[in-house]
């Protein structure tokens, strides 16, 4: 048991089509939504963002992609914990049906993992269940939400009332147009089952962000079709264009957060 801590903390220890992983904690929890990365390099992404190492309660995997999943066996080997997937998922990937403890969840149905609420839901992405969360403990709540071709008006509603938020800004649709990847590719990268474009998202925060998360994570940055200030500066744009704008903007303005795959981002402290 955690003696004392952040209400919520929030880190993503790496993201993108080489591994993914995010942590987060409450007074009472700490589990990681997907596991990309292998024992060592888990631990040394947990070191450089000066997060503790010794206990976990559970993991969580999005969907049955091995850059979410890669690292699940040794992970749950290490730190003795639950596994909890959807069915779908679980029947999709071998990795996951030979781990001993699996917890089942449904989506749209909330679970507790300690003191955390949990409630896993939809997204559009090719492959068997594909899900994003939403956490809610102690009036705080935020969401994990990448790998996803487009950003419906359900997975919009999930994302109201969050205090914090993972979302994916994958492409540059340009830079995916123009660039060398084979046609078939760019085509599934940027069909309704693939990944959100920067564009997307951006469209997301001017219309269909609620204006309540101060701390957004751009997250599933692609390396080859995308670029860091490109991925920000849409996202910017769209928060500046927004048609809700809220009071709090005035005096506490929405930070935009960068993930990276190679190291950890920062950690936010609710
Ligand atoms: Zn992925
Ligand atoms: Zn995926």
């Amino acid at each position: 048991m955690v003696q004392s801590g952040p209400l919520m903390r929030v880190c993503v220890l790496g993201s993108g089509s080489s591994g993914n992983c995010t942590y987060i904690e409450t007074s009472r929890t700490r589990l990681l939504v997907d596991a990309g990365f292998g024992p060592r390099s888990l631990s040394r992404r947990l070191n450089q963002a000066g997060l503790p190492t010794d206990r976990f309660d559970a993991l969580l995997v999005t969907h049955g992609h091995i850059d979410h999943y890669g690292g699940a066996a040794s992970f749950v080997k290490r730190y003795r914990v639950p596994v909890f997937s959807n069915r779908g998922t679980r029947h999709e990937v071998a990795a996951l049906q030979d781990l001993d403890r699996w917890e089942a969840f449904q989506n749209g149905v909330p679970f507790t993992i300690g003191d955390l609420t949990v409630e896993a839901f939809s997204v559009s992405h090719d492959c068997a269940d594909p899900v994003g969360f939403r956490f809610t403990e102690n009036g705080f709540c935020g969401a994990v939400v990448t790998d996803l071709g487009e950003m419906t008006p359900s997975v919009e509603q999930k994302l109201r009332g969050c205090d914090w938020m993972v979302v994916e800004s994958n492409h540059d649709e340009e830079m995916l147009r123009l660039g060398a990847y084979p046609f078939r590719l760019k085509q599934r990268l940027s069909s309704p089952m693939g990944h959100l474009s920067n564009r997307a998202l951006a469209r997301f925060l001017r219309d269909g962000f609620d204006g309540r998360a101060r701390h957004i994570f751009l997250a599933h940055l692609s390396r080859n079709n995308n670029h860091p200030d490109i991925a920000l500066e849409t996202a910017r744009q769209g928060l500046i264009s927004r048609t809700r704008q809220s009071f709090h903007d005035l005096w506490d303005p929405v930070r935009l957060h960068l993930t990276d795959q190679v190291k950890p981002s920062i950690v936010v402290n609710l």
